[in-house]
């Protein structure tokens, strides 16, 4: 197997976004073909890849997962392996996740672990979103590759390289896009009475959307309504016939997300009413909060806290979504932060995580899945 630092910088000249990662699959594909054992199985779902590496002595399936979709985000590095997709980069650090979990499997292929280990490939956490479906999928068809407890890592530019940080309970929130689309009817800017303005309507919307955090969350909760993008009209002397809103919505809580949805739809109603408009509202691709049991979260804390040349840290939650969330519904198991120093946050096209953070992360994760056991 080559040289990992390499795999990663190949990797990270060909990101692909949500179920499109053809030349991903086929390269790691390449990679766990080589490290093939008898006691281990290859298995493929769409553009994701499911290893399974079978226990000496198997007495539960531990789970790794990491995801393996870049972004629609022109780099902007300067690094001599940027991106070769115009306008794509792999800006979320799926580059490093991907190859530690490669690593990994030639780790297993080297010395074979006592409990059965499978390692989940899989796609398009960015959006539309893989999680959920190929969770469904292993459930109705493949029921043997679904792991007793499952585990995953994310970047966090904020700390420095061997900060693991995670938490019981919830580590990151439930979230949502936000599209909403208005339609009214334009016509000549000095004939406004024949009209039906959307730049005025969806301006209005807009301030009253912020009303939903401010005024029916409990300020105990916490909850978020970002519009990022607000476009309108086409012309200065023509009014608007069309508008629209994106943004995104997040929250702690599955009810406040239910009834954040629930005032949108409220607002939106009110509108058509007021402006004489169509109002279309979409969500895009909607996340479960990632919710960390306690046994695994400790787990990982604990043996963080003991191994050499990583620092364990209680972290508070954040706002950030991911689509592992639909893993933990339904299996014990947990996520961490694990840091990647550097200036730049997630999803920004000067990002550089710092490589150091494959050997560490590869060394702790390969020692904890070797060791861990199921809550008794
Ligand atoms: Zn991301
Ligand atoms: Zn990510």
């Amino acid at each position: 197997m080559e040289n990992l630092l390499e795999i990663r910088r190949e990797l990270h000249k060909i990101p692909e976004i949500g179920f499109q990662e053809e030349k991903t699959q086929k390269y790691l594909l390449a990679i766990i073909e080589k490290l093939w054992k008898p006691y281990i199985q290859i298995d493929v779902w769409r553009t994701g890849i499911i290893v399974t590496i079978k226990g000496s002595d198997p007495q539960f399936k531990v789970g790794w997962r990491t995801d393996i979709d870049g972004l629609p985000i022109q780099e902007n590095t300067g690094v001599s392996y940027e991106s070769e997709h115009q306008g794509f980069m792999h800006a979320c650090g799926h580059d490093f996740h991907m190859t530690i979990a490669l690593g990994l499997v030639q780790a297993f292929s080297k010395k074979q672990p006592e409990n059965t280990v499978i390692i989940y490939f899989q796609p398009a956490e960015e959006g539309p979103g893989g999680a959920k479906p190929m969770l469904e999928w292993l459930r109705s068809e493949r029921p043997d590759l679904v792991p007793d407890a499952i585990f995953a890592l994310h970047i966090a530019p904020e700390y420095p390289v061997g900060t693991i940080a995670t938490r019981a309970g919830m580590l990151f929130a439930n979230t949502s896009e936000l599209f909403i689309d208005l339609k009214g009817f334009g016509g000549h800017a000095a004939y406004p009475h024949n009209t039906r303005d959307m730049t005025v309507a969806a301006a209005n919307l807009m301030i009253q959307l912020q009303t939903i955090v401010s005024r029916n969350i409990n300020p105990l909760d916490s909850a978020v309504v970002t519009i990022g993008k607000m476009t309108s009209g086409t012309v200065q002397n023509i009014i608007a016939e069309n508008a629209r809103l994106e943004g995104t919505i997040r929250t702690m809580s599955a009810e406040s997300m239910k009834l954040i949805k629930k005032r949108i739809k409220a607002l939106c109603r009110a509108t058509e009413i007021a402006y004489e408009c169509e109002v279309t509202i979409d969500y895009g691709s909607s996340y479960y909060q990632v919710e960390n049991e306690t046994h695994c979260a400790h787990a990982l804390l604990d043996f963080a806290e003991r191994f050499p040349g990583v620092d364990a840290y209680e972290c508070p939650p954040a706002m950030t979504g991911e689509d592992f969330g639909f893993f933990l519904k339904e299996l014990p198991g947990a996520m961490f932060w694990t840091g990647a120093n550097t200036a730049y946050g997630l999803h920004h096209s000067a990002i550089q995580p710092d490589e150091d953070l494959i050997a560490v992360n590869l060394q702790f994760v390969e020692h904890f899945l070797r060791i861990f056991t199921l809550s008794e």
